[in-house]
């Protein structure tokens, strides 16, 4: 069973990068039978933007990823939030003090200025040259003790290469110090774990959290690729086991261009208001690198989490967004065909759309309820989002005298046969009840299709059918469908004639039918 962790900084919104990331992190736990944990990355307050952390629990929690153990849930590891765990990076820095891997350094800003310019003049690697590491422990500790401002820094001839899970080995085994000649020859990482306020560096917390969280799997974004070195140094220095890395890959846009967290169009809260449903940002997300083997690339979560690997290809992913319209119809579909708690979700906001449509107007008594329920069942394959959606197919919607005269399309030389219309009504007041069924409108007018007309039909569904009586209209045979349309719904796309008399209902049917007017 996978420990994994989001661990964001509270230093920006939920994007779609760090959205693709958590949802990783979490397929693998749930893949897996583990445990998936949100921990704030809060060490640096000065970046810290205020409401930032509430919008991440918001986004996620509105994305359906739902932490085993955070911030706000606590859990056996906690605190879950950096900045209530500093007295735990020190005594750990401590620790690396006292067994030799690190060492208080009493530079001052001035001192690591020079050493930076000498190098750079020299066009040397910038790095420190260890000069505090020769003081000697009790004399460095009781400079500490007297309150000589100091850092921490990890002694280290090198960083090692790492296995990572998605690039394979990685890192550059660069070792430093080769020549300790003067402070322009000698250079060496030790990067700084503790800073002079005593507050750790991201690096310190980030390898102490994820070794006492008992974290197995870290998965994160390519731009920690390059400190991942320098992080297993540091578990070493700890004699700790690293956790396996899994890093994945940069998003850019169709130009090859990085897609910014500073771009608000990749904001989470931005695809929620243009209508996005959650479960299509998860999928789409999903399909940002991760290379799955379903035959179908429409996956709900919990699909992901049944089929969940780490199989996620390498180097820049390119998002194309309108693939996004296609998983939300997609989507439509889905929990259309499944019924369940995610329908009405979608049944109540478009039926919210609904009743913005009809205000004011003279609604058709029909409720709206039941009309959006059915035409989700009919129409969810155009589902985009609930205004486009119930606007497309408002003529369900508008009372027959709010609706505009129906015109024959522009290029159409024949005359609508308004007689035939007006049969067809009569044909279809007679249907019974029981009757009154997508399948039975669909066996009928396929009858009709089929059956030379004036002939009586035997194999029709109901005596009075729609087919039998308006089949009598020779002219009327070819354009069916057409004229139906016209005369139902205005030529509004939607759909099918079928559904639109079982959604219309009878009585709306046939009115719409007897008022038909050239
Ligand atoms: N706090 C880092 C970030 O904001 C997390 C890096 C990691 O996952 O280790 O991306």
């Amino acid at each position: 069973a996978a420990r994994t962790r989001f661990a964001p900084s509270p230093t920006g919104y939920l994007h779609l990068g760090s959205l693709r990331t958590a949802l990783f992190n979490y397929l693998l736990a749930k893949r897996t039978g583990g445990q998936f944990l949100l921990r704030l990355e809060d060490t640096d307050q000065k970046r810290t933007i205020p409401g930032a952390e509430e919008r991440l629990y918001e986004d996620l929690q509105w994305a359906g990823l739902e932490w085993d153990e955070g911030p706000n849930v606590g859990g056996q590891y906690g605190p879950y939030r950096q900045s209530e765990r500093t007295a735990i990076y020190r005594a750990h820095a401590d620790s690396l003090i006292s067994t030799g891997h690190a060492y208080r350094c009493f530079c001052s800003a001035e001192r690591l200025d020079t050493l930076a310019r000498h190098r750079n003049e020299a066009g040397l690697p910038l790095g420190y040259d260890r000069k505090c590491a020769d003081i000697r422990p009790d004399e460095a500790e009781e400079r500490a003790a007297g309150g000589e401002t100091h850092v921490v820094r990890l002694k280290t001839d090198g960083y090692p290469m790492f296995r990572d899970l998605v690039y394979g080995k990685t890192g550059q085994n660069r070792t430093g110090g080769k020549k300790p000649v003067d402070f322009i020859d000698r250079v060496y990482e030790d990067p700084i774990l503790l800073k002079s306020d005593g507050h750790p560096t991201y690096h310190l917390a980030n390898v102490v959290d994820d070794h006492e969280m008992k974290i197995t799997h870290v998965i994160r974004g390519t731009e920690w690729m390059a400190s991942t070195p320098m992080h297993v140094a540091l578990y070493n220095a700890f004699n700790w086991t690293p956790p396996e890395f899994a890093h994945v890959p940069l998003l850019v846009d169709k130009n090859g261009q990085k897609l910014s967290k500073r771009n608000a169009d990749i904001d989470i809260s931005h695809f929620r208001d243009s209508g996005i449903m959650a479960p299509v940002l998860l999928n789409f997300a999903a399909l940002l690198g991760w290379s799955h083997t379903s035959r179908s690339d429409v996956l709900s979560l919990k699909d992901m989490e049944e089929m969940f690997n780490l199989k996620i290809t390498k180097g820049n992913t390119v998002v194309a967004f309108e693939k996004m319209w296609f998983l939300q119809k997609a989507h439509a579909q889905r929990i259309a065909a499944a019924n369940g708690l995610e329908l009405e979700e979608l049944e109540d906001k478009s039926e919210a759309a609904a009743k913005t449509l009809v205000a004011g107007t003279e609604a058709s008594q029909t409720p709206l309820r039941g009309v959006v329920r059915l035409l989700l069942q009919a129409d969810a394959k155009s589902y985009t989002t609930p205004e486009e959606f119930i606007n497309r197919n408002k003529t369900f919607f508008i009372a027959p005298s709010n609706r505009p005269v129906y015109k024959p399309a522009a290029n159409d030389s024949t005359t609508v046969p308004i007689s035939a219309l007006h049969t067809a009504a009569a044909a279809l007041s007679l249907v019974p009840d029981g009757h009154w069924t997508i399948e039975n409108h669909r066996f009928n007018i396929k009858s009709y299709n089929t059956v030379p007309p004036g002939t009586e039909t035997n194999n029709i569904v109901d005596g009075e059918s729609t087919a039998k009586l308006i089949a009598q209209d020779k002219a009327f045979k070819k354009e069916l469908y057409h004229y139906l349309r016209w005369a139902l719904s205005a030529s509004a796309p939607g759909p099918g004639i079928p559904e639109t008399l079982t959604i219309l209902g009878r009585a709306e049917s046939v009115r719409r039918l007897e008022e038909a007017r050239r």
